[in-house]
Parts: structure tokens; C-alpha cells; sequence
């Protein structure tokens, strides 16, 4: 097989048994993304002559020695521009490395080409970049997904091995979906979040997307633990998420939640979802219907907590500390408001002008303690179920990668992009997107993603049976045709 489409764990056996050199993998990264890179669109930045030099110094006896990751651009890679595609941020460089690239670096892995992303993480299909789209590498009218859509098509269009993203509502496991690759979203605190640009803090979590689960085991030990430096990160034993990869799905109990299987699925997503259900059956996994009663308050609940922690968050960009900042200012306010003015795009404007709102007096207890003790439901509906299922399957993504500019115009219709991966975040659980099938749209074969979700802390079970179910299902094999 050809050098980029290796698994991460195939590569990491030739540059262990140096047959490849961390060198050459760079070099036939680069020449991968000088060929593709024009037509897809999934990187922002990158450093050549920096991967070079961390591949020449690559220790590959070290876990992840000489592998290289992509990296979403709202992760601080210390003096690389790390502009969440916003142009409020795009002067901006990072002044120090996030954890989880301090302890990729640890690891031996070398953070190679910025990805591209919906602004500050609003979106879930790439275009909210102020930059530029991303092409879906399955068909290039589509896009990738978001808000990690970048990493996915990088991954997807073998620019990348792997990346990391960030999953606020699903912006790693659907693009991952939709772009035919493995995502990762770690439980709420598993991944330190120190030097990741905060979209809403209660929800954001760092995880990977790679083309098996097996990579992303591996990326999570790596990434894993307590962080002094982020008071939300878990202080629970480290764990090798590997261990359990082989044990299959036998004895264990997966819960098909009825209210994950509405009216308005695409047909052929809920038929390859079906076959992987059933494929789970066959390798000795007990089935059971599950129900998780208030799911349908989970967008509209994530849509008032998710803009309020944003409008938070987000008030640091005054462009007095970080970025761009507004020429002649006729005095302070005339600053702040014409560099926030200029610096963010609309979907960024629309979320602080609704979290505000929810916020504001009068309407907090309406909106933000309601939507609150709603999240409590939401999350008590889940210890539920977990009393009696292993984990909890279901599909990712409602539809199949959709096309550019569809939706652009209808900002509802994209929020319900993440109709079946918002809980997961609101419950702080793990959840996992595997490739499960294709279904074809006028001509073109698009991915489409199973959804295995595990409790809280429970990754090694949840890695477990999607490896089982990945193994069996073979997808692996099948590589965008860009
Ligand atoms: N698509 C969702 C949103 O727009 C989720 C984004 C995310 O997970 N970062 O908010």
C-alpha cells in the first residue's frame, strides 16, 4: 500500500522496524498535499521545514514516535498562527503549546499542517471559515462537515494521517462521518483543554479523528490525564486504551435508543445504520431497545447553554489583547466595537447576540436555569440506560455529506446537522463515529457514520466494541476517490 494511506499503526511498525524513515513520511505527506491540497482546501497552515526538523530528531521507540498530526487551528501550537478561522484571530501566533501538544510532542508525534475549521468552532459544515470552504474529498460540491471539517478531509484526502479536533456538539464525530473516518469525542475532563481556544466551556473536549479506531486509541493515551493547568480535567489513573481492542463485542449489552430513529433520517443512512446494528448481533453483542426521553429537548438546549458560555468566552476578543484591531478609534467603545465588528462572521455575531440574550436579566431564569435543569434530565437519562447497557448505538449524522451553500441560508436546518451528537456532550459522555457504508446521492458514493456512545470514563469499552464492529465491517479499506 501506498506510503499515506497507511493506518497510523502501520506506519509506526515501519518507522519502528526502519523500513521508512519520519523524513520521508513528511516528504510524502507534502507531496500528497501540493497535489490535492488546491482542490480540497483542508489546511490553513503549515510548517514544512519545522515537521522536517522534528522528523529528523523523531525518536521512534517512543509511543507515537515520527507520526505526524494534523491539528484544528484552535489549538496552540507554540509560534505557529493559530486563528480558530477567524479573521479577529488571524494575526494572532500561539505564544506557548497547548497540553495536548506538549504531551503529543512527548509522545514523540510531530504537530504537522493547521486545519481548517468553522469559526471558532460555529458550524457544521466548514463554511463558517472566514477563509475559505473545505470540499468534501468524496465529492468535492460537498462539504466535509464541521467544525472540524478540515481534520476530517485531511484524514479522508490522505493529507494527514490523523488530526485532532474539538467536539462541542459533534464537530469531530460528524465530520467524521461524513467524511468516511474514525472520531473520537473523549469523555467531558479526559482531555485537558489548556490551549484550546474556548467556544463553550462546559461542553469542548479534544479528541482524534484517523482512519481506525485503533489510531485513535492511540492518540487518546497519548493526550489523556490530569492537567494542573485546566481545573475541569479528571485526575483518574492513566489508562492504555489499546488494551481492550481485541476482546470483541461477545456478552456485552448495546442499547438502541428509540428516539435516535426518527422520521427525517436519510433512507440509506438509516439502512447502513440497520446492517451495522445488525452486524453488531452477529458478533455476539445483545441488542436492546433503550429509551432516552428527553433527547428532543437536546438541541434547543445546547443552543442556549452552548451561545451563553460562547458570548462569555468570546468577550476576551476586544482587539486589545489578541489579534486585529480596528484602525483610528475615535475613542474606546468606537474600538471595541469596530474591531469585533469587523473581526467576527455572522454565524460568530448570531450566537453572542443570542447568548447574550439568554443571559440578560429578565430572560436567564426563562432560558439559561430552565435549559439547565433540562441538561440535568438529559444527563439522568443516560445514567439510566447505562445501568443496563455496555454502550449505546445509534447513527451520527442525520443525512450524508450535503452540498456547499445548501444550507447556508437556513441556520436551523444546519443545527440539526448535530441532531444525535449534542447529548452526548451535554451529558459529558464518550462517543466514537465508524465508518458503516455508503450511500450513493446522484451519483456520488458518500460515507456514512455509525455512532457507538459509552459512559462517562468508559473509552476502553467504547474503543472496544467499535474496533469489533470497524474489524468486521472492513470500510477501512475504502479511500476517498480524490
Ligand atoms: N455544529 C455545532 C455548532 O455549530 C457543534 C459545533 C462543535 O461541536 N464545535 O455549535
Amino acid at each position: 500500500m501506498e506510503l499515506i494511506s497507511l493506518t497510523l499503526h502501520e506506519l509506526q511498525r515501519k518507522l519502528q522496524s526502519k523500513e521508512v524513515h519520519p523524513r520521508e513520511v513528511i516528504e510524502a505527506l507534502e507531496t500528497r498535499i501540493t497535489q490535492v491540497e488546491p482542490k480540497v482546501q483542508a489546511l490553513l497552515h503549515r510548517n514544512l521545514e519545522e515537521a522536517l526538523r522534528l522528523a529528523d530528531q523523531a525518536d521512534v521507540s517512543l509511543p507515537l514516535g515520527g507520526l505526524p498530526i494534523a491539528i484544528k487551528d484552535a489549538i496552540h501550537v507554540q509560534g505557529a498562527p493559530c486563528t480558530c478561522a477567524s479573521k479577529i484571530l488571524s494575526t494572532y501566533r500561539a505564544p506557548y503549546d497547548a497540553t495536548v501538544i506538549a504531551r503529543l510532542k512527548a509522545a514523540g508525534a510531530i504537530p504537522f499542517s493547521r486545519t481548517n475549521m468553522d469559526e471558532f468552532a460555529m458550524g457544521s459544515s466548514n463554511e463558517n471559515s472566514a477563509f475559505h470552504a473545505t470540499n468534501n474529498p468524496w465529492d468535492l460540491t460537498r462539504t466535509p462537515g464541521g467544525s472540524s471539517g478540515g481534520s476530517a478531509a485531511a484524514v479522508a484526502s490522505r493529507e494527514a494521517y490523523a488530526a485532532l479536533g474539538s467536539d462541542t456538539g459533534g464537530s469531530i464525530r460528524q465530520p467524521a462521518a461524513l467524511c468516511g473516518c474514525v472520531g473520537l469525542k473523549p469523555t467531558y475532563g479526559r482531555v485537558s483543554r489548556y490551549g484550546l481556544i474556548a467556544f463553550a466551556s462546559s461542553l469542548d473536549q479534544i479528541g482524534p479523528l484517523a482512519r481506525s479506531t485503533r489510531d485513535c486509541a492511540m492518540i487518546l493515551n497519548a493526550i489523556a490525564g490530569k492537567d494542573a493547568k485546566d481545573s475541569t480535567s479528571l485526575d483518574v489513573p492513566a489508562e492504555d486504551f489499546t488494551r481492550e481492542l481485541e476482546l470483541g463485542m461477545k456478552g456485552l449489552r448495546i442499547g438502541i435508543p428509540k428516539e435516535y430513529f426518527i422520521e427525517g433520517i436519510d433512507p440509506q443512512v438509516l439502512s447502513a445504520v440497520e446492517k451495522g446494528i445488525q452486524q453488531c448481533r452477529e458478533l455476539g453483542a445483545e441488542l436492546v431497545e433503550v429509551s432516552l426521553p428527553h433527547t428532543k429537548y437536546a438541541v434547543g438546549v445546547y443552543y442556549i447553554l452552548a451561545t451563553a458560555e460562547a458570548s462569555a468566552n468570546l468577550a476576551c476578543f476586544d482587539g486589545v489583547r489578541y489579534g486585529i484591531r480596528a484602525s483610528d478609534p475615535k475613542n474606546l467603545l468606537d474600538h471595541y466595537q469596530r474591531t469585533r465588528e469587523e473581526g467576527f462572521g455572522c454565524e460568530v455575531k448570531r450566537r453572542i447576540i443570542l447568548g447574550t440574550y439568554v443571559l440578560s436579566s429578565g430572560y436567564y431564569d426563562a432560558y439559561y436555569i430552565r435549559a439547565q435543569k433540562v441538561r440535568t434530565l438529559i444527563r439522568r437519562d443516560f445514567n439510566k440506560a447505562f445501568q443496563h447497557v455496555d454502550a449505546l448505538v445509534c447513527p451520527t449524522s442525520p443525512d450524508v455529506a450535503f452540498r456547499l451553500g445548501e444550507r447556508l441560508d437556513d441556520p436551523l436546518r444546519m443545527y440539526l446537522a448535530d441532531i444525535f451528537t449534542i447529548a452526548t456532550n451535554l451529558a459529558g459522555i464518550c462517543g466514537i463515529s465508524v465508518p458503516c457504508g455508503f450511500a450513493t446521492v446522484e451519483g456520488s458514493r458518500l460515507p456514512v457514520g455509525l455512532q457507538f456512545l459509552g459512559n462517562a470514563l468508559e473509552e476502553t469499552k467504547l474503543l472496544r466494541i467499535a474496533n469489533a464492529y470497524e474489524l468486521a465491517a472492513g470500510w477501512r479499506s475504502q479511500v476517498a476517490l480524490i
